[in-house]
């Protein structure tokens, strides 16, 4: 029954977002060198580390060729313990990723210079806008030709509805990248490609008009750098921590992240001001992080890390109190006590296993089958934390059992892998069969290879063409009776037995909402 003040404010968490190629896990492991290289200082250790940063999560995205986890690696940095929520960037996967943003206190976005605000930004920043969530932005990749700058800066704006504040400018780029302009801290910053930045690369120019600016880049390069910062300051609002914390303004910087290039910027900004641990909405009542009864939820269940066994890795966020290894913790939705032996953390390259964590921090807990995502740990509080809804699946297939013998396996490993996120299951109203609900095509090749390769059961689908899925409710107990009769061939279950209404085309959905006006019809489950 106790918080450590002194932890719980060192601790920043945060998450990496972007449409896939952007640049995010270049990105990640600059971040986890530079968080090695303080410590260690050498280009030898730096080298060591860029090479263990590929940790075992990462191996298993290089097998699949797709991030198929969401891992999590923690580094030091002045003195700031910071937690880094890598999230899938393959975009079916991207309820992972939503359900990751619900465990961070802040983002990161990554967009590339040429192809600026992207599909999958798009969408990833919505969810974040939803929650307030505070955003920083990296332009990556200027040592390529891309898009202008004050043209990106109005694409953030308009696709992404966020206000921005440029904290640094580039001089140039692609062949004549000369560097950045850190506006935060009136530095120039000379790019040499594939060097390391050291501090000869860095000149203090506090006042633009400087003739040593002239020297370092150039007349021309120079002249338009102070015409362009004339703009930004004079278009652009001051950069104001309050405005940011409240996810009403974002700063901006660019750089290159593959030649370590403006990443120092970025993260020396982030530490500044970036949000320590946050208190998290439950549906009883909001929890402080600086309360001192431990309480944490589950967000990602991994699955098979190693393949000689068969358990599970629940992702648990600290929401507050210190998590203490061996001490029986309220498993609220079981409503009995747990405790656990070797509760893991996750710095950067290795694993091991921890006696406290605290708010902010994210460990691993060795799962039998016991949690799903969105599952709660408190000591003893009834709390159910908020924030991980459903959204309706995309795709739809029948699932059929294709051995007769293993109908208990499959059975089974339907319901652990549903535990784990990765899809979702309907249970039709009429005939009781089974549906299968994703994101996307790819979740259904994975879950026929883990169904076979883990327990040992198979299936074959049928394809079904549905519009969505929504959930229904109504007031009237009368009314919902009445129509799960009338329409019993279009409703299904979900796994907390939830009453859904499986659409086949949006017209067919218009029908029904104007057919049955006392029902109700939610697009998250979350209602
Ligand atoms: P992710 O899919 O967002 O994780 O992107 P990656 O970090 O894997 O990067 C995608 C590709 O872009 C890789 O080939 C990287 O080497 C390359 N890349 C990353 N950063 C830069 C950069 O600053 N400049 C250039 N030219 N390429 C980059």
């Amino acid at each position: 029954m106790s918080v450590n003040l002194k932890e719980l404010k060192r601790r920043r968490t945060f998450g990496i977002i972007s449409h896939p190629d952007a640049g995010k896990t270049t990105l990640t492991e600059k971040l986890l060198l530079f968080g090695g290289a303080i410590q260690v200082a050498g280009a030898v250790k730096s080298n060591k580390i860029k090479r263990s940063a590929t940790s075992d999560f990462m191996e298993i995205e290089r097998q699949r060729g797709i991030s198929v986890a969401t891992s999590v690696m923690a580094f030091d940095y002045r003195n700031l313990k910071i937690n880094i929520l890598d999230t899938p960037g393959h975009q079916d996967f991207q309820e992972d990723t939503y359900r990751t943003l619900t465990a961070v206190d802040s983002v990161i976005v990554v967009i590339d210079v040429a192809k600026g605000v992207e599909a999958q930004t798009e969408k990833l920043v919505n969810v974040c806008r939803m929650r307030n969530t505070p955003i920083m932005v990296f332009i990556n990749k200027l040592d390529r030709e891309g898009l202008d700058g004050f043209d990106l800066l109005d694409e953030l704006e308009q696709k992404l509805g966020l206000t921005v504040r440029p904290l640094s400018w580039p001089i140039g780029m692609g062949q004549r990248f000369k560097g950045v302009y850190n506006l935060y801290e009136q530095k120039i910053i000379l790019f040499r490609p594939h060097g390391k930045q050291d501090e000869e690369d860095v000149v203090e120019i506090t006042d633009l008009s400087d003739g040593r600016l002239d020297e370092l880049v150039g007349t021309a390069a120079a002249d338009e750098l102070r015409e362009e910062v004339h703009m930004v300051e004079s278009v652009y609002p001051k950069f104001d921590r309050e405005a940011y914390l409240r996810g009403e303004l974002s700063p901006v910087f660019f750089g290159s992240a593959i030649n370590n290039f403006g990443v120092r910027e970025l993260l020396d900004c982030f530490v500044e001001v970036a949000p320590p641990p946050l208190s998290r909405p439950a549906e009883e009542r909001e929890v402080k992080p600086e309360e001192g009864s431990f309480s944490g939820f589950v967000f990602k269940i991994h699955a098979n890390m190693d393949p000689k066994h068969r358990d599970r890795i629940a992702f648990m966020r600290i929401c507050s109190g210190t998590f203490e290894r061996n001490t029986n913790y309220l498993h609220v939705r079981q409503n009995r006590k747990m405790k656990f032996p070797n509760p893991t953390s996750f710095m950067a390259e290795k694993k091991m296993v921890v006696d406290e964590a605290f708010p902010g921090d994210v460990i691993g807990l060795y799962d039998s089958g016991n949690f799903k995502i969105g599952d709660t740990l408190t000591e003893g509080e009834e709390l159910h934390f908020k924030g991980i809804p459903s959204f309706s699946p995309e795709q739809f297939r029948y699932v059929n059992n294709a051995d007769p013998m293993k109908y208990k396996q499959l059975d089974k490993g339907l319901e652990q892998l549903m535990d784990e996120g990765v899809a979702q299951l309907f249970v039709k109203e009429d005939n009781g069969r089974k549906i299968i609900g994703t994101v996307g095509a790819l979740q259904f090749d994975v879950i026929q290879y883990r169904l076979e390769h883990e327990y040992g059961a198979r299936c074959t689908y049928e394809g079904l063409n549905l519009h969505k899925a929504c959930w229904v409710t109504a007031k009237d107990e009368k009314a919902l009776k009445e129509f799960i009769q009338r329409r019993k061939r279009d409703l299904a279950r979900d796994k907390h037995g939830q009453l859904v209404y499986l659409a086949e085309s949006a017209w067919s959905l218009k029908m029904a909402q104007e057919n049955h006006p006392e029902i109700e019809f939610h697009f998250k489950s979350d209602f």
